[in-house]
């Protein structure tokens, strides 16, 4: 972004006004002298050009119906309007476009609207231009720079995918050194650019040289600060490395998710100790159901959302703001408009339907698709663990009673029992520590069950904290027997802003 200065040139106090966001003497200082809306400060800055910058739409929204003109240029041949597209704004856009906004400028650069946009880093005012129809992704600017280029150089590694995305921009464009876009992250030490470019391109790019002679590999190396020599450290490694170490996070994963197998296998050496025999009978039959649900669950789709199960209500970036709706109801990455209740996990990358949570030990979404399932695991879970604990007691309980010690143990006594029979010991008190956690986990599901929401949305669900406590036990059991969420979520319009995974 740019430098501002404390006190502007011949803007009189609009400008330090404007920088301190005080809109009512701005509104004064502006009905006093209209004059004032096309004095120029620091750079040739309009004081459009600041409320643009600062995003402050009440202030554009007041300069532009006093007369501002969205089309004056600043020294650098920047409008206002290209301050908004990288401040990423996408209403104080709308509101310019409204104003007669000329989308066909270009500053001294031959730099557009939408490389400003690339420039700011929001996909959704990148996608806004687009639907314009008066942008190519394609175009580069007078010095060749594509706006894939640009991405690079700000290392916005999700403006990259966008931009890689439905072949947005050629992965190879050269610019008028000759290089990438690999080259510019190289240079900068952007190595989630960098691997997310040779994941598309191979390692074939590493070694294309620019007019100076040059690969990204040695612009990774020339690089003095910590981000391009940790590159130069990462770029060798992972042409080796990379696979292996995805397949021990996986393995992590995995190894997470069959914990309570596990512990549910280690009943086994029970089975044999009578005359406890009829508990670990239960227990395989229902280690049998834990596992059945363990795959059913790990193969149901969670809820993905496709682009045919987009909000019907909008069809282009300018519908939301006409309807005046966050936009965050459009998905950057699943390029959707999300409909209520729905959240983009980064980590499955899909837009999920009813979102609950991304279940690290399951290593996939909750969402409408499995959120039953996912109920009915965790009850089956709890029930599991309970099992075990009353075997192992029932089990230790036997061998008190059959061993040396009777009724009558001493404090002595009981560690040398307890030693003899640490691991059943362990596993037990580990079992009812797992049976404490999983039972606040339940406790959080149905509180949001009970009010007709996920445990994500819950915060914005108005309607169903209403209930009495029988109608919210009768919705709780309504999900769990048919999957039927309760009456008047439509109504929950709020939708939390994505802030996680
Ligand atoms: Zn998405
Ligand atoms: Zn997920």
């Amino acid at each position: 972004m740019y430098p501002m200065p404390v006190c502007s040139v011949g803007g009189g106090d609009i400008f330090d006004c404007i920088q301190r966001g005080n809109i009512e003497q701005c509104i004064e200082l502006i009905q006093n002298d209209r004059s004032i809306l096309k004095q120029k400060g620091w750079g040739g800055f309009t004081p459009l050009h600041y409320a643009a910058l600062h995003g402050n739409r009440p202030l554009v929204d007041n300069l532009l119906s006093n007369g501002a003109d969205p089309n004056l240029t600043s020294d650098a041949g920047q409008t206002s309007f290209h301050f908004a597209c990288r401040q990423g704004n996408i209403y104080i856009m709308h509101q310019m476009m409204q104003h007669g906004a000329d989308l066909r400028l270009v500053d001294l650069q031959g730099k557009t609207s939408l490389h400003h946009a690339v420039m700011g880093g929001s996909i959704v005012a990148m996608h806004y231009l687009w639907e314009t129809g008066m942008f190519r992704y394609s175009d580069p600017d007078m010095y060749h720079v594509s706006s894939l280029h640009l991405a690079a150089s700000t290392s916005n590694t999700e403006v990259v995918r966008y931009l890689l995305r439905h072949q947005r921009c050629a992965v190879d464009a050269l610019d008028q050194q000759g290089g990438t876009a690999l080259h510019v992250a190289a240079e900068r030490g952007g190595v989630e650019v960098c691997w997310t470019l040779l994941q598309r391109t191979g390692y074939r790019m590493l070694h294309q040289k620019n007019h100076n002679g040059l690969t990204p590999l040695d612009l990774s190396k020339q690089g003095k600060t910590f981000s391009p020599v940790l590159l130069d450290a990462a770029l060798p490694n992972s042409e080796r490395g990379g696979h292996t170490a995805y397949s021990s996070h996986g393995g992590r994963l995995r190894g997470a998710a069959l914990l309570p197998a596990v512990s549910l296998a280690g009943q086994e050496h029970l089975h044999s100790v009578p005359p406890y025999d009829h508990l670990p009978k239960v227990s395989m039959v229902h280690f049998a159901l834990v596992l059945g649900l363990l795959c059913k669950i790990l193969t149901q789709d969670s809820g993905t959302l496709g682009r045919a199960e987009s909000d019907p209500r909008f069809s282009c970036i300018a519908d939301l703001v006409e309807k005046n709706e966050k936009p965050q109801r459009f998905c950057p990455y699943c390029e959707l408009f999300q409909p209520d209740h729905s959240k983009h996990c980064k980590l499955c990358d899909v837009c999920v339907a009813d979102y609950d949570h991304h279940c690290l030990f399951l290593n996939r979404c909750i969402g409408r698709g499995n959120h039953r399932l996912f109920l009915l695991f965790l009850l089956s879970m709890v029930t599991a663990h309970l099992l075990f604990l009353a075997t192992a007691t029932s089990y230790l309980n036997g061998k008190k009673a059959a061993g040396r010690h009777g009724a009558s143990m001493t404090w002595s006594s009981w560690l040398p029992f307890l030693g003899a029979e640490f691991w059943v010991a362990v596993l037990a008190v580990m079992n009812a520590l797992t049976v404490f956690w999983e039972a606040w986990l339940l406790r959080e599901q149905f509180e949001a069950v009970a009010v007709g929401t996920t445990t994500y949305f819950r915060q914005c669900e108005t309607v169903g904290r209403r209930r009495s406590l029988g109608q919210r036990w009768a919705a709780i059991f309504s999900f769990l027997l048919e999957g039927r969420r309760g009456v008047g979520r439509r109504q929950a319009k709020t939708d939390k802003t994505a802030i996680d995974i």
